[in-house]
């Protein structure tokens, strides 16, 4: 398993307060990445030499041009893509949104930006057209994001919001997971697909494995939305070499049975000492975030000597 792709989380704020965010990004007192702290970051990856794509996510990084500014002229001396991910809120201002993307042309390999219900509350749909449209002057690929629950608009509805945009934009869909503030719906109102009695439940990492590290220079290992909720920290750059702390991810126990295996051992675990588990997800890392919320698997595992016997 290859580690190609890291993801700075550059800022916790965000101008928007949308109900599903996995951590309640909408609190304009969270944490930001200082330039020197940014610096010390692109730095280890720098010497990282197989991570050939670095992601920007937040909170919203738009919100800090100067430390996009800092990234997209970082000279990693090896060809390093970089994609965005944004609530696309700057789109509103049609020459403000030219002079980002021309900026960043070259090195920008994707704008993903999020829109669905939640967002619409603060983001205007034509701020989105006009990145979506903008971007593709320049050659940029767009991808649009939407989370639905069974109440809100569908992804159909928001196709429909997006109208002849729709055309030069991916559109991608996914149902809310239950995480972060986006717990706080009526449980019956989340979209939930996956049978764990039934099907396999497989980490989604393994396709584009994704390393994230956090503005605590946390490093997790995936940007799934409910990563930060749990405790699977894997090092911490004040103190490690991001290339120790992939090369420990590889070796860790837990994270291979995870990444090779999927929940499928885990569960039978589960049965086995009779303790009740979730049976339908709206996610596979709803179930990560069950079992690693604190430390109480872990200690399960630890007693049973799981891996000792294996
Ligand atoms: S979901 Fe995104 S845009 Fe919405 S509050 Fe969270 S970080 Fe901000
Ligand atoms: S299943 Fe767990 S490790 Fe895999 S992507 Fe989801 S949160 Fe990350």
């Amino acid at each position: 398993m290859e580690f190609n792709n890291v993801a700075i989380l550059i800022t916790e704020n965000c101008n928007a307060r949308c109900k599903m965010c996995c951590d309640s990004r909408g609190v304009v007192c969270g944490k930001t990445l200082s330039e020197a702290e940014l610096l010390h970051i692109l730095q280890d990856i720098k010497e990282c030499t197989y991570v050939k794509h670095v992601g920007i996510t937040g909170g919203e990084p738009l919100l800090y041009e100067n430390l996009l500014d800092i990234i997209f002229n970082f000279d990693f001396e090896r060809e390093v893509t970089i994609s965005l991910k944004s609530n696309g809120f700057w789109g509103r201002d049609i020459g403000k949104t030219e002079e980002i993307i021309k900026k960043y042309q070259y090195k920008l390999s994707n704008i993903s930006l999020s829109y669905d219900e939640f967002h619409m509350q603060f983001i205007d749909v034509q701020s989105i057209k006009n990145i979506i449209h903008i971007a593709h002057k320049y050659r940029v690929p767009t991808d649009v994001v939407a989370c639905s629950l069974k109440s809100t608009l569908t992804p159909g509805d928001i196709l429909n919001k997006l109208g002849e945009s729709a055309y030069l934009t991916k559109f991608c869909y996914q149902p809310v997971i239950c995480t972060g503030s986006g717990k706080l719906f009526e449980e019956n109102d989340y979209i939930k697909l996956l049978d764990t009695q039934k099907d396999e439940i497989r980490c989604m990492a393994i396709v584009q494995p994704d390393i994230l590290i956090n503005p605590r220079l946390e490093v997790y290992p995936c940007c799934s939305q409910v990563i930060e909720n749990t405790i699977l920290k894997i090092g911490d750059l004040k103190e490690n070499k991001l290339n120790d702390v992939i090369m420990g991810i590889k070796h860790n126990y837990v994270f291979h049975t995870i990444f090779t295996e999927g929940f499928t051992p885990f569960i039978e675990v589960l049965k086995q000492h009779k303790i009740d588990y979730p049976k339908k997800l709206a996610s596979p890392c709803e179930f990560c975030e069950f079992l690693f919320k604190d430390n109480w698997f872990l200690e399960i595992l630890k007693k049973i000597n799981y891996y000792e016997n294996i």
